[in-house]
């Protein structure tokens, strides 16, 4: 943080060395732009194809093909999700929240992408579906979905606190990925990465700046819907913040299941969609 008493004195030009314009670091402009509407078109004609429960202070991994819709339900109460997303084929490319952040702002919605760490850099999912779209920024500057917090694990709440808890979202990821690979934790626990907060809302204070969260407005029908633009394996964990009003990294908090429904459209629906290659760069970085 920064110190409420400076060390420097600020310089006489200093007004004015604050005063210069902003600009953006990533104009999105020239990102090829999801097609919604064809999106909406081919979500229409999909059909149920699953249903899974994610138990509160657990995690799940799910396979969805590409061109496949999934969808992140609140059903019993309001929970937050922490969503992991690796390509199905090489769990190396995985989520990269900070790029993402970089590209879309803090928190996302319908039309923003998920994307692939280095080298791949392409989108592994859209968000066609939003209920919380509604909500925006609160006045104090919060909102739902961020992609600015990490995930809750128990190296964090051992420096802070002291103990040892085993159900952070972390963990429960580590857990998911090992049951579903058949890997050792330990093997699978690099693999874990920082996360969509799902439904939760979340922002940065006035003064400090600081990470905070506030209770989630989410509640029971409302969902978070993406389009998965390559093969996917998807970790959601409930976390054990439930709604992340008060604490999380603990057993405390009211906590709800979360469901995950995959939806797919007829296969000669995707036959025109064009699935996003790992980027063109040729990666011989000047050498
Ligand atoms: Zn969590």
């Amino acid at each position: 943080m920064k110190p409420t008493r400076p060390q420097h004195p600020a310089p006489e030009d200093a007004a004015a060395r604050r005063a210069v314009a902003q600009v953006t670091c990533y104009p999105v402009e020239t990102l090829p732009a999801p097609d919604l509407d064809a999106l909406r078109a081919l979500r229409a004609a999909a059909a149920p194809a699953g249903r899974h429960t994610v138990p509160p202070r657990e995690a799940l991994c799910v396979a969805v093909p590409r061109g496949s819709f999934f969808r992140i339900v609140s059903v019993e109460g309001p929970q937050v999700g922490d969503l992991n997303l690796w390509n199905a084929h090489d769990l190396s490319e995985r989520f990269y929240s900070g790029k993402t952040r970089a590209l879309h702002g803090t928190h996302l919605s319908t039309g923003d992408r998920m994307w692939s760490t280095f080298p791949a850099l392409r989108p592994m999912a859209t968000i066609t579906d939003d209920t919380l779209d509604w909500y925006g920024f609160d006045a104090d500057g919060g909102s739902v979905h961020d992609v600015i917090g990490t995930r809750c694990d128990p190296y964090t709440n051992r420096l802070l606190s002291g103990g040892d808890y085993h159900h952070c979202c972390h963990s429960n990821l580590t857990r998911a990925l090992a049951r579903h690979t058949g890997r050792p934790a330990a093997e699978v626990e690099p693999l874990v990465h920082d996360v969509l907060n799902v439904f939760m809302c979340t922002g940065f204070t006035a003064d400090t700046h600081q990470y905070f969260m506030k209770a989630s407005p989410v509640r029971p029908g409302d969902h978070l819907e993406f389009f998965a633009e390559i093969d996917l394996l998807v970790g959601l964990s409930a976390c054990p913040g439930g709604d992340c009003g008060a604490e999380h990294s603990s057993d405390t908090a009211a906590c709800y299941p979360l469901g995950i429904e995959v939806f797919t459209p007829p296969a000669e629906r995707l036959a025109g969609y064009s699935f996003p290659a790992p980027n063109a760069y040729d990666r011989s970085h000047g050498i």
